[in-house]
C-alpha cells in the first residue's frame, strides 16, 4: 500500500451511480489505505480528510498512543495540472494468455480461427507459458489504463498468480470440468479448492467464477451439472453467449431454441453472469437476461474482426440489460485496448443503427467502467467518491493528441490514445507510475512470452 496521497488541480472525471458521467475540473482527491476518502474543490479539505483517518486508526490501535487532534500525517502529493483522473477501466470479457498469440492467425471465420488454428496451439501451451502471457497481457491493460478484467482461459492458478504479483483485479474464470477420453464430468472438488485458494484474496483483488465456455463446446447433461456446482460453490459464471448466427442456428437445430433460452433453462443464469457478446439475440433473449440480471460484455472489436455482426447495445440498455465493453483475446482483437474498445462501440452503434445520438460518451464511458466493475463483482470500484476503492487512472492532456481537451468525457472516448495514461492505482497502490509499470519487469516478460510464443506457434 502506498502512503496516504493528495492529488491536485486536476480534472477529474466519474461515472455517475446510474449511467452516464460528470466532470469536476480543479479537483482534488485524497486516498489512505486503498480508499478514496475526500473529493472536492478543497486542497484543505482533502488534508483535513487524511487526519481525521489518521485519528481514527490510531483511536482503534491500542499500541499507539492518541494522536494529537489537527496533527497531519505524512503524505505523497500528485500534481495533476493538465491531466485527467477517472476510474480505470473493467475489461468484461478477456483471455489474457492468448496475448502471446497475437497477429499469427488473422483474417478467418470463428469456426476455422478456433478450430483449425487456436486449439492446437493451445494444446501446446505449458504452464510457465501461460503465466509469463498473463504478465504480458496485464503488463498491456495496465498501460492502457485497466485495472480488472473477466478473464476465461484454463491453468488459471498460472493467472491468479501473475494478477497477484501485478496488484490487478481479476474475475478469473475456473475450468472446473474434465473431459477423460471424450467424456466431459464436472469436477467439483477442483472448483472449490480453486475458490479457497484465490476468491477474495488479497484484499479482495480477486474472484472467482466459474467457466461455461459456451452452449456448443458441451454435451447437454453438463450444463445443469455446472449450473448446480456454481451455485453451490457460491461463485459467478462466465459464458460466451450468441456470438455468431452459426452458434444460434445449431443450437435451434440442437435444442429448438436459441443459446439464451438454452442457457436459461439449463439454470446457467441461476448465478450472477457474464455473458459475452449476445451478438445475436432475439427480444425474448433480451428479456431473459434483463430479468435474470446477467451482464452483457460487448466486444466490438472481435465481432468486426471475426465477422460475427455487431451487438445492438441500444436495445440491450432499453431492456435494462447492464452492458460492460470488453476486449476478448488478442488472439482474436489483436489487442487488449480499452481506449479504441470504447471509441469502435460507440462509433458502430451510431453508424449501424443511424443515429448519432446513440451511445454517447457519458454512456459510453459508464460503460468501459462502472458497469464493468458491477459485472465483475467488484461494487467498490468504478466511481470517484469518499469510500470506493482507490482505483483510477490518471492521463496527461498535454500532447497533440489530446490538447486542447474541450470537453474531457468527449476526449476520452473518442480521442484520447492508451499512451497518454500516465499512471495507474489499483487498490491504493500504484500498478503504473508517471509512465513506469511498477510491478512487472516487462523486459522478462518479453524475453519469455517469445521463447513460447515460438515454441507453439512453430508446432
Ligand atoms: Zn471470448
Amino acid at each position: 500500500m502506498n502512503r496516504p496521497l493528495i492529488i491536485k488541480d486536476i480534472t477529474l472525471v466519474t461515472p455517475d451511480e446510474q449511467g452516464g458521467a460528470s466532470v469536476l475540473r480543479n479537483s482534488c482527491i485524497s486516498v489512505s489505505d486503498g480508499k478514496i476518502l475526500y473529493v472536492g474543490t478543497s486542497p484543505d479539505e482533502a488534508v483535513q480528510s487524511l487526519c481525521l483517518v489518521a485519528e481514527s486508526n490510531n483511536e482503534s490501535d491500542d499500541s499507539q498512543p492518541p494522536n494529537i487532534a489537527g496533527r497531519i500525517p505524512e503524505y505523497d502529493v500528485y500534481i495533476g495540472t493538465d491531466r485527467i483522473l477517472l476510474p480505470t477501466f473493467a475489461n468484461g470479457h478477456s483471455h489474457i494468455p492468448m496475448s502471446i498469440l497475437k497477429n499469427t492467425a488473422d483474417d478467418m471465420t470463428l469456426e476455422d480461427w478456433l478450430f483449425k488454428v487456436i486449439l492446437p496451439r493451445e494444446s501446446r501451451l505449458i504452464e510457465s507459458d501461460v503465466y509469463y502471457a498473463s504478465l504480458l497481457g496485464i503488463a498491456e491493460m495496465i498501460s492502457g489504463g485497466t485495472g480488472a478484467s473477466a478473464d476465461m482461459y484454463f491453468m488459471g492458478e498460472q493467472t491468479a498468480r501473475a494478477a497477484l504479483e501485478s496488484g490487478f483485479r481479476l474475475n478469473l474464470s475456473h475450468d472446473g470440468k474434465i473431459n477423460e477420453d471424450g467424456k466431459w464430468r464436472t469436477d467439483p472438488h477442483s472448483l472449490r479448492d480453486f475458490r479457497k485458494s484465490f476468491h477474495s484474496l488479497d484484499d479482495g483483488l480477486l474472484r472467482v467464477s466459474l467457466m461455461v465456455h459456451s452452449i456448443y463446446l458441451y454435451p447437454d447433461y453438463l450444463y445443469p451439472q455446472l449450473a448446480e456446482e456454481a451455485l453451490a460453490s457460491d461463485v459467478s459464471i462466465h459464458v460466451h453467449l450468441s456470438e455468431t448466427r452459426t452458434e444460434v442456428d445449431n443450437c435451434i437445430a440442437r435444442y429448438g431454441k436459441t443459446p439464451a433460452e438454452a442457457l436459461y433453462d439449463f439454470g446457467i443464469f441461476n448465478v450472477p453472469c457474464i455473458a459475452a457478446h449476445g451478438v445475436h439475440l432475439a427480444d425474448n433473449d433480451r428479456a431473459i437476461l434483463a430479468e435474470n440480471h446477467v451482464t452483457v460484455a460487448h466486444n466490438p472489436s472481435s465481432n468486426l474482426k471475426l465477422a460475427s455482426g455487431i451487438c445492438n447495445v441500444k436495445a440491450l440498455l432499453e431492456r435494462g440489460v447492464n452492458v460492460c465493453i470488453g476486449t476478448d483475446g488478442s488472439a482474436s482483437n489483436n489487442s487488449l485496448d480499452m481506449y479504441s474498445e470504447m471509441r469502435l462501440a460507440s462509433l458502430i452503434a451510431k453508424g449501424v443503427f443511424g443515429n448519432p445520438e446513440d451511445m454517447n460518451a457519458e454512456d459510453t464511458l459508464y460503460m468501459a467502467t462502472r458497469a464493468g466493475f458491477c459485472g465483475l463483482g467488484f461494487e467498490h470500484c468504478g466511481v470517484i467518491a469518499p469510500g470506493m476503492c482507490a482505483d483510477f487512472q490518471i492521463v496527461r492532456c498535454d500532447n497533440p493528441s489530446v490538447w486542447p481537451v474541450g470537453n474531457p468525457i468527449s476526449s476520452l472516448v473518442y480521442g484520447t490514445p492508451s499512451s497518454a495514461v500516465e499512471s495507474v492505482m489499483i487498490n491504493g497502490c500504484f500498478v503504473k507510475y508517471k509512465g513506469e509499470l511498477t510491478t512487472i519487469d516487462f523486459e522478462k516478460v518479453k524475453a519469455e512470452t517469445l521463447l513460447s510464443a515460438n515454441r507453439i506457434i512453430a508446432g
